[in-house]
């Protein structure tokens, strides 16, 4: 799963660098097809229940699960890039949220608190917590900026399947408090925030994913392994 991970990390570096006003959202899928074949890695979202592309583009308004187009990025968009890759049967899964160009001050904003806050959710993720203060880790920082939690997509375990058990929901719940974490957890954190209301619509295509009052949201996933010494983040170069 360090392999996966590594693969998925370089996905972001350079779809990271593709990114910016004039480019397509279907030209950074391309970017990221060229990664996973110069590293033999499989994809995990091409052909997911007949998702199109290897990574998801979703921009400003789209939550998660954006499919790559003939969109193009203007100045001033934000956009989050999920990828993923399977090495040997292991899977790994990562989402970054990067600005095209110069960004007004409360994207910026956003896109600072989402990341903050997988980190202290990833901070939480060590043998004697539970799942409860994963979850809430991430809403203590999105309610302290002022900023929405999406509930409806949450987090998961991640090993040789791309989603297993647990669920890792991005605020506290009662289920979450009885999940005691344990030494060869390995599960992907992806706290979504918005600007403005949290409630999202699925559109037609069956995948994109959008805020329902057309609001910015942003998206930050890692894939984490609990060892005993501590969480180890497998998705980071
Ligand atoms: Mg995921
Ligand atoms: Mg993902």
């Amino acid at each position: 799963m360090r392999r996966a991970g590594r693969v998925v990390a370089e996905m972001h570096e350079v779809c990271a660098a593709a990114t910016r006003p004039g480019v397509t959202t279907a030209e950074i899928d391309q970017v990221a097809r060229g990664v996973l074949s110069r590293r033999g890695a499989r994809s995990n979202f091409l052909g997911y229940h007949g998702f199109p592309a290897v990574i998801c583009t979703s921009p400003n308004e789209v939550v998660v699960h954006g499919i790559p187009d003939d969109t193009v990025l203007v100045e001033g968009d934000v956009i989050s890039l999920d990828c993923g890759a399977i090495i040997d049967g292991w899977h790994a899964d990562a989402a970054i949220t990067v600005p095209v160009g110069d960004i007004d001050d409360k994207s910026a904003r956003l896109i600072e608190v989402t990341r903050e806050s997988l980190d202290a959710a990833i901070d939480q993720l060590t043998v004697g917590h539970t799942l409860a203060d994963v979850g809430g880790a991430v809403e203590a920082k999105a309610e302290a900026a002022g900023f929405e939690i999406v509930r409806e997509y949450v987090g998961h375990g991640i090993g040789t399947a791309m989603h297993e058990a647990p669920e890792v929901p991005n605020y506290r719940t009662s289920r979450g408090r009885r999940h005691r974490i344990r030494t060869g957890l390995v599960v992907a954190i992806e706290p979504m925030l918005t600007v403005g209301s949290p409630g999202t619509e699925v559109l037609e295509d069956g995948w994109t994913v959008v805020t329902v009052d057309g609001g910015r949201a942003a998206h930050f996933e890692h894939t984490i392994a609990v060892t005993d010494d501590g969480p180890e983040v497998l998705t980071l170069p």
